[in-house]
C-alpha cells in the first residue's frame, strides 16, 4: 500500500509513489532548517564526524539575519545549573581554539564576567554556584570583595555592593564570524548551503511505513544510510509519524533527518512536522553608547544583581543591556526610542560616568531571544515524529552554547547518543512530564 502523501518539488510533482516529471529529486542525508550559528554548528559538527550529505535551507539571502546578528557575544561558564555549566565549559575550550581547529577568527577575548552581589541572598547564590562550577571542572572562578570589583572598574558606584564572583575565562566573541568560520568549515567539507530558499513545509508519513511511499530517488541511496545512523536516537513507536521530506520555495528534499535550527521561529517550523514546540521570541534590545573614554579600555562584562544592568567595552564605546521585565513575547524587532531613558537610568545608577554618555538610538538595535519555560534550551529528537530533531529555545545563550549544541545533536544523530552531557535533561518531554530545570541566571 502506498503511504498518503504526496509532494510537489523543482520541476515535477510525487503523487502518492508515483512520479510525474523527469527532474531528479534532491536529496539529504540530513537537512538542516536555518543557517544562523546554531544551524552552521550542527553542520560543522556533522561534517567533522564524517557526515557530509546535509542541506542547509536559509530563507535569507545572507546568514546571520537571525538572532545571531543581534547578539552581544557573551560567553560564560557563571551559570547555576549542572547541564549549562557543561555545556560552557565545552563551549569555552571549542572557543579558545576555534581560530586552529576551524581556520577562522572566533575573536574569544577573556575579558571575564564579573557578577556584582547587593545583597546576603545574591551573594549566597552566587558562592553556592561558584561550588556547582568548580566541582564540574571549572577552576577559576573567584570570589571577589567589594574592593576588588572597584579595581576591576573605578567608576563602579560600590557603596552597596557586597561582594561577587569573577570568572576570567568568560568573556565575548564575535557570533558572525563564529557562525561563518563554522559554516565555511561545514561547506569545505561538501555541506551544502541554499540561500534565500524558504521551508514551507515538512512532509512525513506514518512511522510503520517502509520504502512504500518513500520517492524512488530515496530508496536504496546513501541518504537511506540515515536510517541506520539515527538508530537509538529515534525509534518508531505505533502512532508516531516519521520524515519523508522537506518542501521548500526551491522545490522539494527528500531526506529522512530535519534539524529544527529555526531560532525564534522554531515552534513555526515544528508545527510543518505536527510537533509542539514551547518556543516564544522575546524582544531583547541593546544600545551602544557613542565613543567614551571615561572607562577603562578592558574590563569584564559588569552585571549588577540589583536591576540585571550589564555593560562591556565594544570597541571605543560600551555596550549597555537590559533586559525589560515589562516586554511581552511576539515577534517584535523595532527599536524603541524610550528605552534608552530606561537604560539610562540603570546605567548611572551603577555607573555616575555613564550619565554623560552620548547615544544616537539609530545605532541601538533590537532582537529576539528565544524562549523556553524553564531558560533552557530544547535539544533533541522530537517525540512523535522519528527523524525529526530540536535545537532551539536558547533563552539567551545560544551563541555561547552553539559549539555544545552542535556536538550533542550530531553526537545524537549519528550515534543515537552523546557522553558531553545527559541529553535526555534538555529533551522537549520534560516539559509535559513536569521536569522543568531551574536557571536563575538569565541575562
Ligand atoms: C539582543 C540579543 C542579545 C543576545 N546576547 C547573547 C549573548 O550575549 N550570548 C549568547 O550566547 N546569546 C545571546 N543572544 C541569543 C543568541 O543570539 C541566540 O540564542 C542565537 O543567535 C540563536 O541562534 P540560532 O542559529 O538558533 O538562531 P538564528 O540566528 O535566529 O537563526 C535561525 C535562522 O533560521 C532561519 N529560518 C527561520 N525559519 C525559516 C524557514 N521557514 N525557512 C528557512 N530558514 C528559516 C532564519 O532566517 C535564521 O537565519 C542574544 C540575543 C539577542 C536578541
Amino acid at each position: 500500500m502506498l503511504a498518503p502523501f504526496r509532494c510537489v518539488y523543482a520541476g515535477g510533482t510525487f503523487y502518492g509513489g508515483v512520479l510525474i516529471a523527469t527532474t531528479m529529486t534532491e536529496t539529504a542525508e540530513v537537512v538542516i532548517i536555518g543557517s544562523g550559528i546554531v544551524g552552521s554548528s550542527v553542520a560543522y559538527h556533522l561534517a567533522e564526524q564524517g557526515c557530509t550529505n546535509v542541506l542547509v535551507v536559509e530563507r535569507e539571502a545572507h546568514q546571520g539575519k537571525g538572532s545571531t546578528g543581534k547578539s552581544m557575544g557573551g560567553v560564560r561558564a557563571q551559570f547555576s545549573t549542572a547541564v549549562n555549566i557543561q555545556m560552557s565549559r565545552y563551549s569555552i575550550d571549542f572557543f579558545a581554539r576555534f581560530d586552529e581547529v576551524v581556520g577562522h577568527p572566533a575573536d574569544y577575548r577573556a575579558h571575564g564576567y564579573l557578577f556584582c552581589a547587593t545583597n546576603e541572598r545574591q551573594l549566597a547564590y552566587l558562592h553556592s554556584n561558584r561550588e556547582r562550577q568548580l566541582g564540574l571542572g571549572v577552576k577559576n572562578v573567584e570570589l571577589v570583595s567589594r574592593a576588588d570589583i572597584a579595581e576591576f572598574v573605578p567608576q563602579l558606584r560600590v557603596d552597596d555592593i557586597v561582594g561577587g564572583t569573577f570568572c576570567q575565562t568568560d568573556g565575548f566573541v564575535d557570533p558572525h564570524s563564529v557562525m561563518m568560520g563554522f559554516m565555511l568549515k561545514a561547506r569545505a567539507r561538501g555541506v551544502r548551503l541554499w540561500l534565500d530558499t524558504q521551508v514551507t513545509g515538512i512532509e512525513t508519513e506514518p512511522a510503520h511505513t517502509g520504502t512504500a511511499g518513500v520517492p524512488p530517488a530515496f530508496q536504496g541511496t546513501e541518504a537511506d544510510s540515515s536510517l541506520r545512523l539515527r538508530a537509538g536516537g529515534t525509534p518508531a513507536v505505533p502512532g508516531e509519524s516519521k520524515i519523508a521530506g522537506v518542501m521548500t520555495s526551491r522545490g522539494f528534499i527528500s531526506t529522512r533527518i530535519v534539524v529544527n535550527a529555526a531560532g525564534p521561529w522554531a515552534a513555526t517550523v515544528a508545527g510543518m512536522a505536527g510537533a509542539h514546540l514551547p518556543v516564544e521570541p522575546l524582544r531583547r534590545q541593546l544600545v551602544p553608547t557613542e565613543p567614551f573614554n571615561s572607562l577603562p579600555q578592558r574590563f569584564p562584562m559588569v552585571i549588577d544583581m540589583s536591576t540585571g544592568f550589564h555593560f562591556r567595552r565594544e570597541g571605543k564605546g560600551i555596550l549597555l543591556a537590559w533586559n525589560d521585565p515589562e516586554e511581552t513575547p511576539g515577534f517584535k524587532t523595532d527599536f524603541e526610542p524610550a528605552f534608552v531613558e530606561k537604560i539610562l537610568t540603570h546605567a548611572a545608577t551603577r555607573v555616575p560616568a555613564l550619565a554623560e554618555a552620548e547615544v544616537n538610538p539609530r545605532r541601538a538595535w533590537a532582537g529576539l531571544y528565544e524562549m523556553t519555560p524553564d531558560h533552557h534550551a530544547i535539544i533533541g529528537p522530537a517525540p512523535s515524529v522519528a527523524g525529526l530533531y530540536f535545537v532551539n529555545g536558547f533563552s539567551g545563550h545560544g551563541v555561547m552554547h552553539s559549539p555544545a549544541s552542535g556536538r550533542i545533536i550530531a553526537d545524537l544523530i549519528l550515534q543515537g547518543r552523546t557522553n558531553l552531557i545527559d541529553a535526555s535533561q534538555l529533551g522537549v518531554e520534560r516539559f509535559a512530564a513536569g521536569r522543568l530545570l531551574a536557571e536563575t541566571a538569565v541575562l
